[in-house]
């Protein structure tokens, strides 16, 4: 067989927001696709229209540009493959579910709700399969006039596959190995209904990563119990040949205790579970979305990727491009991976580090706006340089920078009661009227001249520099004192302490 080329898809169906554990899927496959040269598709898997919820597609093609995950087709994107959107293949499939029951794959079945709930009243453990099947309404049962009869007559039905029972089906997965399942476990799946005329999920599924050469199924662990199904469906189509490889990926766990990430955890512990901010067009509630919350996409991409997959070594921090080099499918973990977001704000903090601090301002500049302040760039670049250290998000530097920009109006009593000393005002006005007497107010020559005027006058070192910080930020923070007052300049940094020397003495 001739080397195929790598083919994956992300397949959502848009049934709501995007999870964050769609958004880890969806980057492992980017991975995957760019490291072997591949094709990434994105295809919408709308099949189901009573789960279908408006506005979700354009959410999650939204959420993947704001990521900065490249999809090569697919919906919104084109190519040759398409149309990528489920419901605009109804006409495929039907082809496709047709040659299942030419071939005697599958059967056409009738049993309405109400008879299949008096099967399962009447029959501990209800399956329809291979024992249950033989005494069902379905055309296995039915003469082929019956049948026809019934479809003429508008009765509604649905496709079942034919599962055969008592054989281990291999699954082989590129993280889980040799996964085997007895198909005597399974139920004849319904693969098509009549009603809407739509395939069901697994036929759907089947038929399109086969038209579309997909070579590769990287997924959710929750489609693990399907994938000896598909296997089946391979088979009876005669493309076991080519069917593709499957890896399915850890469940995102809970940040504490047991069990699945679920939305409630990020409501209850305080962080977002989607990539977006979300609006729930039937419920009208609104959930967090990393974007809003502040998050970097890169940083919520290198979170992400070392959820269920490391690099073998300590390496935390990788640019996408790094990812792509270092990413190993195999080496992703069986075992769940818990979901700790801590960390991932941790990852926020390293990345507003790794930002130019140009870049760090220009996003500091609007918030500054919101709160009146109009200051030049450069001077905002200079505080972001002193201060992106200490934060974890662009918008906690309101919080963390104010005082260079608002001058203070009041003095943190606390900071006065331990800081304020007895001669702090005479000192302050000493010091006043000699940063005065500078010309060059640089950050060297203040510190060199006010610590030769402490040295020669026998001065605290601590009480100056305490009751100095005081008068400009008006509490006992902030970085290195003539950091501070040079952004200030030399005539902010007199006013505020001659005012804080009038108010405090
Ligand atoms: N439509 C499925 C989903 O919503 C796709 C599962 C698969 O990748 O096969 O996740």
């Amino acid at each position: 067989m001739t080397e195929r080329k790598v083919r994956v898809r992300f397949a959502p169906s848009p049934t709501g927001a995007l999870h964050i554990g769609g958004v880890r899927t969806a980057l492992y496959n980017y991975l995957f696709a760019r490291q072997h040269n591949g094709d990434l598709i994105f295809r919408i898997e709308d099949t189901d229209s009573n789960r279908f919820v408006p506005g979700a597609e354009e959410y999650i093609i939204e959420s993947f540009k704001w990521l900065g995950i490249k999809f090569d087709e697919g919906v919104s994107f084109g190519g040759e493959h398409g149309p990528y959107r489920q419901s605009e293949r109804r006409d495929i499939y039907k082809k496709y579910v047709q040659q299942l029951l030419d071939t005697d794959k599958a059967y056409i079945a009738f049993d309405t709700p109400a008879e299949l709930d008096a099967k399962r009243a009447e029959i501990p453990n209800f399956q329809y399969d291979a024992h249950t099947r033989g005494s069902m309404r379905n055309s296995l049962t039915l003469s082929k006039e019956e049948v026809d009869n019934l479809i003429a007559n508008g009765e509604q039905y649905v496709v079942r596959f034919k599962i055969e029972p008592n054989e281990d089906i291999h699954v082989n997965d590129m993280i889980r190995g040799d996964v085997v399942i007895n198909s005597s476990i399974l139920d004849d799946k319904v693969l098509y209904k009549s009603a809407d005329e739509l395939p069901t999920y697994h036929l759907a599924n089947i038929v399109d990563d086969h038209l579309m050469e997909v070579t590769h199924v990287i997924r959710g662990e929750e489609w693990l119990p399907s994938a000896p199904l598909h296997v089946l469906l391979y088979r009876a189509f005669g493309w076991a040949d080519t069917m593709p490889q499957f890896a399915h990926l850890p469940l995102l766990l809970k940040p504490d205790g047991k069990g699945k990430l679920s939305k409630r955890d990020g409501d209850r512990l305080g962080f977002p579970v989607f990539p977006l901010e979300w609006h729930d067009p039937k419920s009208g509630e609104v959930s967090s979305g990393y974007r809003e919350s502040g998050y970097l996409p890169e940083a919520v991409l290198n979170f992400l990727a070392l959820l269920g997959w490391n690099p073998g070594n300590d390496q935390e921090l990788m640019t996408l491009d790094e990812m792509v080099q270092l990413f190993d499918i195999h080496r992703c973990s069986k075992a769940g991976a818990k979901f700790d977001y801590v960390k991932g704000i941790w990852f926020n903090h390293e990345y507003i580090l790794k930002m130019s601090d140009e870049k760090v301002a220009e996003m500091f500049m609007p918030i500054l706006k919101e709160h009146g302040i109009e200051a030049p760039m450069d001077k905002v670049v200079t505080v972001v340089g002193l201060m992106k250290g200490r934060v974890n998000f662009v918008k906690e530097l309101w919080d963390t920078c104010k005082f260079f920009f608002v001058a203070p109006t009041e003095y943190d009593a606390k900071t006065v009661q331990k800081r304020w000393k007895e001669d702090s005002a005479e000192m302050m006005g000493k010091l006043a009227d000699l940063l005065e007497s500078l010309d060059d107010f640089s950050i060297e020559n203040q510190e060199k001249v006010v610590m030769k005027w402490i040295e020669d006058n026998g001065y605290h070192t601590g009480n100056i520099m305490n009751a100095f910080r005081l008068t400009l930020v008006g509490e006992g923070k902030g970085p290195h004192m003539f950091d501070i007052s040079a952004v200030l300049g030399k005539e902010e940094t007199l006013t505020r302490m001659r005012r804080a020397i009038e108010v405090l003495k």
